[in-house]
Order: structure tokens, then sequence, then C-alpha cells
């Protein structure tokens, strides 16, 4: 039985953390679906293309190859861009390049390709409303502000990223207006989804909720 799940929420609120984890428990294909935005993010500005400018960053759709390898590779044009797009600068300017219609368009089908292929963990904004309205298992996972910056802040700093908690914090209320009020598939909790708030539950604490859903629900499933 291929089984899909769905893991939205607003940025840093652990979503790829814990949906690592899950997939690799249950042998499922994990699909960051964030990094794909990143990546096409990266590429508009190698290009020099001002990210605001929805023309000229969709013009390049044709250009870009965004690949997403076993084992987190994250490829743009056989670029490994795995490290580059987690910077401030790609952060700072995501939420413009995933507001356009048609770049959505262009990587919601790789995505939905992807999710043909086998089970998988897919997180994102979308996958739940979306990417994948019929996916067996549906989770909202939140947390405050204050608690998503630190731990941006933290994971930054463990990678060897600089930054400022200030900067982070005011970078994710950004992102989440955005990403909460574009008009084409915009972050919001699926009416059928399970919310997760993590403001005070360590990963495994989230990881074994999480197992314990999936159960449930494909037990109901297959009665
Ligand atoms: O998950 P992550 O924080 O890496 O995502 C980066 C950005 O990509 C988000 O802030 C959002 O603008 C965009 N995104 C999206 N839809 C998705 C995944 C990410 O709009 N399914």
């Amino acid at each position: 039985m291929k089984i899909s799940i769905a893991i939205d929420g607003p940025a840093a609120a652990g979503k790829s953390t814990v949906a690592k984890k899950v997939a690799s428990i249950l042998g499922f294909i994990y699909i960051d679906t964030g990094a794909m935005y990143r990546a096409f993010t990266y590429y508009v500005l190698k290009k020099g293309v001002d990210p605001q400018n929805e023309a000229a960053s969709c013009a390049l759709i044709p250009e870009v190859k965004i690949e997403l390898l076993p084992g987190g590779t994250v490829l743009c044009n056989n670029e490994d861009v795995t490290r580059v797009i987690r910077d401030p600068l790609v952060s700072a300017n995501v939420s413009y390049i995933a507001s356009y219609k048609s770049i959505r368009l262009h990587l919601v089908a790789l995505q939905r390709e992807m999710a043909e292929k086998g089970s998988v963990v897919m997180d994102g904004r979308d996958i739940g409303t979306y990417v994948l309205p019929n996916a067996e298992v549906k989770i909202y996972q939140i947390a405050s502000v204050e608690t998503r910056a630190v731990r941006r802040y933290e994971e930054n700093i463990g990678n060897g990223i600089k930054c400022e908690l200030k900067q982070i914090e005011e970078d994710l209320r950004r992102r989440d207006y955005i990403d909460s009020h574009r008009d084409f598939a915009p972050l919001k909790a699926a009416v059928d989804s399970v919310l997760i708030d993590t403001s005070f539950m360590t990963v495994d604490e989230v990881v074994n909720a999480i197992l314990s859903i999936i159960k449930r629900k494909t037990a109901g499933d297959r009665k």
C-alpha cells in the first residue's frame, strides 16, 4: 500500500527534522519541498534577477533543473546547492519566489511526480491542501515564533551560518505573513489535518506523536 504523509506549517516549526526521522523509521521517501523553492531562489539571485520581479523570475523556469537526491543533497542544474540554499539571503527572498503561480505549478508537478513513485513524507506549506489533497495523513505543525527563531538560530550557528536572533525572528514573521497571504495555495491547515504544537515538545515526542497518528489513521483505512 502506498501511503503519503503531508506535514505543513509555518517556517522553522521543525517540520523537516521530524519528517526526515519519520521517513527513515517507516522506510518512506522524504521530500523537502521548501528546498525546491529555495533552490529556485538561489538560481534567480545567481542570475542577478530581482526576486521581486515576477516576470523576470518566472522567465527562468525553462532553464532551472532541480533534483532532490536520496540522502538530502539538493542539485540545481547539477550544482550541489544543499548548503547555500540555507543562506539568509535565500531565506529573505524565497517567499517572493514561492508566491508566483507559474513557479509553484512547475515545482508542484515535480513534487507530485516524486510522490507517485512510492510512500512519501512530504513537508511544506500547501502539501495537505494542494499538492497531495488525498494524503492519508495530514499534520499541521506549529510552534511560537520565539521558539522557532531560537531553534533556527541554533541550527544556523551549528551549521556555521552567521546570523542574529532578532533578524531571524523578523524573517520568520515576514515569511509567514507572505506565505499565508498569497493568492495561490497559501499556507493554511487542511481541514482534515491534525494540529501539533511543538513549542514544548522534544523532537522524539513529536516523531512519536506523528507515528501514532499514522498508525491510527492507516489502521482505520484498512477497516
Ligand atoms: O520549508 P522552508 O522554510 O525551507 O521553505 C522555504 C520557503 O519556501 C517558505 O517560506 C515558503 O515561502 C516556500 N514554500 C512554499 N511551499 C512549500 C514549501 C515551501 O511556499 N510547499
